[in-house]
């Protein structure tokens, strides 16, 4: 897939500035792709294979990657399945190409953990499950010495994973759910943003004290504004502790459909809006397949990469003099591989052309039975309506724009 990059401009605040100032961030490496620093936001998904199936776990990654997916994601529940990577891994290799892979790994499972990180480029952890305390059902609080074991003992566990990653020049995802927090900070901040972002930050000084550094950081909810609110205060403490972790961004559980992807976008969108998020997850109850393409609109949408045509099109009104719908579906298929242009489809001449938005072509009605083809703001020809799409390539074409599908 084609994609150009936009540039990313210094941090500056002024009102009326219209590019998007991302957040600084450290560069961490996940094989080949790089996630912050001045990189375009990385897209990724997760497979739903199970990783024991090694033909089928190949056949899905190559499947995500080959339509944009830049890092996958495999689960690696038993020591058999962190084996199964080492072969996954060997057949892209072999077969394909190499993916940059990431594994999910838990707390009681250090063993995997320390046999996937041979295999994969990055390991996601999920403090949550880092649970060492006995439970006991009257408890409503911990003591700072009951606090500060279990963190002592929390940093033993994770000790072996950190030096493995750390001598591998791998990385690290700190990877924590608002609907998973541990008891201890449960009770200690409540199950608010500050609890997620406490705990986040426990895991990053252990991984500070030895010295590692390839860190990602993520702090998804279900609920928007929890995660939100989450990522904004991750940002300020981070600042306030001169950290510059990239960021992870995604909404959990967003379910499918029109309302999953809108949920996604409002998450994922605002925050990078606000220049906050190197890399992002949209999570739908679908195929993995489906998340990319949303993953592409938000970042084109808020012109962070552009992955394709920009159409611009107006609502239609009474004075529409053509089926609007229709053409821009014509206008669409005929164009739409033509990565980086972006092209006007607009139903009068009154108020078209001065709100095509600075497209490169612009396809506007003319009078009835006629358009005019647009070329930035400047008319270049009056052409009958039923030849417009012809008359559109053709003028692409005279322009030396056009590349053939
Ligand atoms: S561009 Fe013309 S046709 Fe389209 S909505 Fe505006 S006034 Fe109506």
């Amino acid at each position: 897939m084609q994609t150009i990059e936009q540039p990313i401009a210094p941090r500056e605040d002024k009102l009326f500035d219209t590019t998007i100032h991302r957040r600084q961030t450290r560069a961490v490496k996940v094989g080949s792709v790089t996630i912050g620093g001045n990189n375009p936001v990385v897209v990724q998904s997760m497979i739903n294979e199970d990783t024991l199936d090694i033909d089928g776990s190949v056949a899905g990654i190559r499947r995500l990657h080959e339509i944009g997916c830049e890092i996958v994601r495999v689960t690696v529940p038993s020591m058999a399945h962190a084996r199964a990577l080492a072969e996954i891994k060997q057949k892209l290799a072999d077969t394909y190409q190499p993916v940059p892979l990431v594994a999910d790994v838990h707390h009681n499972g250090m063993k995997i953990a320390l046999e996937v990180a041979k295999h994969v480029d990055k390991v996601r952890i999920n403090p949550g499950l880092y649970v060492f305390e006995k439970p006991k059902g009257d408890r409503t609080e911990y003591s700072q010495t009951e606090f500060e074991e279990i963190g002592a003992k929390i940093k033993e566990t994770l000790e072996p994973l950190v030096i493995s990653l750390r001598d591998q020049g791998k990385a690290m995802r700190i990877g924590v759910n608002h609907g998973s927090l541990a008891e201890r900070m449960l009770f200690t901040y409540g199950d608010t943003p500050e609890g997620m972002v406490e705990s986040a930050l426990e895991f990053i000084r252990i991984c500070e004290s030895l010295d590692f550094k390839n860190l990602i950081i993520s702090l998804k909810a279900s609920r928007v504004p929890v995660m939100l609110s989450a990522y904004r205060l991750m940002v300020k403490k981070m600042d306030e502790l001169g950290m510059s972790y990239p960021l992870h961004l995604g909404v959990t559980e967003a379910g499918d459909g029109e309302y999953g992807r809108i949920k996604s976008t409002a998450g994922i969108g605002t925050l990078l809006a606000e220049g906050i998020g190197d890399t992002i997850r949209v999570s739908l109850t679908e195929a993995p397949e489906k998340e990319i393409p949303v993953c592409y609109s938000i970042l084109q949408a808020l012109g962070l990469r552009k992955t394709m045509v920009e159409y611009v099109a107006c609502p239609s009104c009474g004075r529409t003099l053509f089926n609007l719908e229709e053409v821009l579906h014509k206008v669409r298929e005929a164009t739409k591989h033509l990565t980086g242009l972006d092209i006007a489809v607009m139903g009068c001449i009154v108020n078209g052309p001065g709100e095509m938005a600075d497209a490169d072509y612009g396809y506007v009605g003319r009078q009835p039975g006629f358009i005019s083809l647009y070329r930035g703001r400047e008319e270049i020809r009056k052409v009958p309506e039923a030849e417009g799409v012809e008359q559109l390539i053709q003028l692409i074409k005279d322009d030396g724009k056009w590349v053939d599908p």
